[in-house]
Parts: C-alpha cells; sequence; structure tokens
C-alpha cells in the first residue's frame, strides 16, 4: 500500500506467515486421500459381494448367509472408520486449545471400571481403585476418549487368557494412568509410529476388521491439547503398557 502524506511517501508492507495454514492444508490433503483410499476396501468388497448375491449366489441361500454376513462386517468396519475420522477432525481443530476445566480420576476410573466389568462380554479388566477424589486438569470426556481407545486396544490385541490392568501411579510432577496387557507386544521398530495416522502393525492388519489405525492418533491429538504425553513400554510376548502421563496441576 502506498500513502502519500505532504511531500513524503510511506509505503506499508503487510507481513502474513502462512506456514501453518499451508502445512494443514498439506496434512488435510493427504488426510483425505488416505481416507479415501482406506474407505475403498470396503466399498469394493460390498460392490463384488452383492454382484455375487444378486447373480450365481440368488438362489443359494448358504452363499447368502455367509456374503450377507461379511457385507454386515465391512458395513461396521466404515462406520467405525467414519466415527474416527469425525472425531479426528473435532479434536485438531482444537489442538491448540488447552481445556479449562478439572476432573476426578477416581470417578473417571469408577466410571469405566462400570462400564467394562458390568458387560459381561469383555474380559475382566482389573482397576486401580484410588481411596480419595484426584483432581487434574483436563477435559473429562477427552481423557475418558483416551482410555476407552487404550482399553479397546488392550483387548482387541491382547491375550485372552490374562486380565487387563488399569493402574494409576502418582509422581511428583504427573498423574500417570496405565493400561496394561499380556498381549502378543510391539516390536520395537514399530513403536514410534504407531500414533500415526492408519499406521497398524503388519501382524494385527487383517485379522481385525474393527481395527481403523485411528485409535492412537487422536490420543496423540488429544493428550497434545493437554500438554500431557503418552509412553509405550512394550516386549514381544510379554505385553505392552500405554501410560498417559498429566500435568500434575490442577486450574
Ligand atoms: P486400530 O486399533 O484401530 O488399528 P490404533 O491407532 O489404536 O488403531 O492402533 C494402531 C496399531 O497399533 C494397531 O493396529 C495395532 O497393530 C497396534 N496396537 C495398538 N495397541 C496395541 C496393544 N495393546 N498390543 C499390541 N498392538 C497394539
Amino acid at each position: 500500500t502506498v500513502i502519500k502524506q505532504e511531500e513524503q511517501q510511506l509505503i506499508f508492507i503487510r507481513l502474513y506467515n502462512i506456514t501453518s495454514e499451508k502445512k494443514f492444508q498439506i496434512l488435510q490433503k493427504e488426510f483425505v486421500s488416505n481416507a479415501s483410499h482406506e474407505l475403498r476396501t470396503p466399498i469394493s468388497a460390498i460392490q463384488g459381494y452383492c454382484e455375487t448375491l444378486l447373480g450365481v449366489g440368488k438362489n443359494d441361500p448358504s452363499i447368502r448367509n455367509k456374503f450377507l454376513k461379511t457385507i454386515q462386517k465391512e458395513t461396521l468396519r466404515m462406520r467405525a472408520l467414519v466415527n474416527d475420522m469425525l472425531s479426528l477432525f473435532k479434536i485438531e481443530r482444537f489442538e491448540h486449545e488447552v481445556p479449562d476445566t478439572s476432573f476426578d480420576i477416581k470417578f473417571l476410573f469408577e466410571d469405566l471400571e462400570q462400564i467394562y466389568n458390568d458387560n459381561n462380554k469383555q474380559k475382566l479388566i482389573s482397576f486401580t481403585k484410588l481411596k480419595t477424589a484426584t483432581y487434574t486438569s483436563g477435559s473429562y470426556e477427552e481423557i475418558r476418549q483416551v482410555m476407552t481407545n487404550l482399553i479397546e486396544n488392550a483387548t482387541k490385541y491382547g491375550s485372552s487368557e490374562k486380565s487387563i490392568e488399569v493402574k494409576y501411579k502418582k509422581s511428583d510432577r504427573y498423574h500417570e494412568l496405565q493400561v496394561k496387557d499380556y498381549g502378543p507386544g510391539i516390536h520395537r521398530k514399530d513403536i514410534p509410529f504407531l500414533t500415526n495416522r492408519f499406521y497398524r502393525v503388519s501382524s494385527t492388519r487383517d485379522k481385525n476388521t474393527s481395527s481403523t489405525g485411528l485409535g492412537l492418533a487422536i490420543v496423540k491429538h488429544i493428550l497434545k491439547r493437554h500438554n500431557a504425553q503418552l509412553k509405550i513400554v512394550s516386549e514381544i510376548g510379554k505385553g505392552s503398557i500405554f501410560s498417559v502421563c498429566m500435568p500434575n496441576n490442577v486450574v
């Protein structure tokens, strides 16, 4: 902009830093392309099964049953993907805003225990019983989602014989919320990538239809907003511990 003031000529130069905006646009493009790729697999499967059902399998009840079950499974998979994608989008928009609420970890553990141990279909999960109310800064709903994602992973990938342990530990600086399983463990080389969107360890990729590869990415973004950290310790053949370390300060 050029402004003439008496005999002087002033030039204003306005600078915008669009680095983060550009970065966000690139991430968004990458996300849309990954998401389309992930959705294409179940859509193609459903299309193929429908064609068979309308063609050669039309009058065969056994084929019909089997294929309809597969279509149902693929639909559930797509639903899980869409739900996780929406959660991730929502959380990413507020990633830089630290929540200004606090909640009681004792209440959170009791709430989770009721959900998981009242449901007979689930494996038994043992929870640390906190003696007194223990407040920490953060969003109750979001940390509950973090714990649910970690417990569900422990149930999905852990061993069916041994129970899962959800523990609470306190240090000077952190409230540590741990989810421990005695499953197959995770190879050291995979650990740094687990929180990347759509990352799945190849050995678990095909077995789990409810796997979207987005659960730990959601965990990472929620924790970032809380200035909290995710610690992963795992040993092949022994199991894994996923720990959420929340700063020990209440607003
Ligand atoms: P999802 O479970 O939907 O695939 P996640 O982001 O939650 O996505 O997990 C990423 C990958 O990390 C999983 O696909 C699985 O291979 C591995 N993983 C996560 N939790 C565990 C666990 N407790 N034990 C073994 N592997 C795990």
